[in-house]
């Protein structure tokens, strides 16, 4: 079924010049790019994006750093979008994704993992709603 999901190329891989090549990678695989910007979340923004993870003890650090730089964030759509798109990110940790994936290639640590995708249909919802407005999705 075609769905849509959030992709974030985080602040680490916007500042490393990696934006490129991580967008061009979505093309490839055949995601069609509804909406795309560039922004920087201010730290409450950034813990109203993750608020699944308040509780979690790595909240701080991991809304610091999305709240430290530019990201880019997109909304893509294609068949199954949601799993196609965590399959070609690869696991949490880049140490234990897949060899190819994005997060094997370009991440750096558990905290540095270069890029975000929604985990479900419900969260691409939220989290889509959360970056963009109607008007930017009429494309
Ligand atoms: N994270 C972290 N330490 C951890 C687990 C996660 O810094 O022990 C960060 C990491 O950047 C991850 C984000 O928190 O991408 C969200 O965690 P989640 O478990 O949702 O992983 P994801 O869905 O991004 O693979
Ligand atoms: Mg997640």
């Amino acid at each position: 079924m075609v769905e849509r999901t959030l992709a974030i190329i985080k602040p680490d891989a916007v500042s490393r010049n990696l934006t490129g090549e991580i967008i061009k990678r979505y093309e490839q695989q055949g995601f069609a790019i509804r909406a795309m910007k560039k922004v920087r979340l201010t730290k409450s923004q950034a813990e109203g994006f993750y608020d699944v993870h308040r509780a979690r003890p790595f909240f701080g650090r991991l809304t610091d750093f999305m709240a430290g730089g530019p990201m880019v964030v997109l909304v893509l759509e294609g068949e199954d979008a949601v799993k196609r798109h965590r399959d070609l990110m690869g696991a949490t940790h880049p140490k234990e994704a897949a060899p190819g994936t994005i997060r094997r290639e370009f991440g750096t640590d558990i905290e540095h993992n270069v890029v975000h995708g929604s985990d479900s249909r419900e969260s691409a919802q939220f989290e889509i709603g959360y970056f963009f407005s109607t008007l930017e999705l009429q494309f």
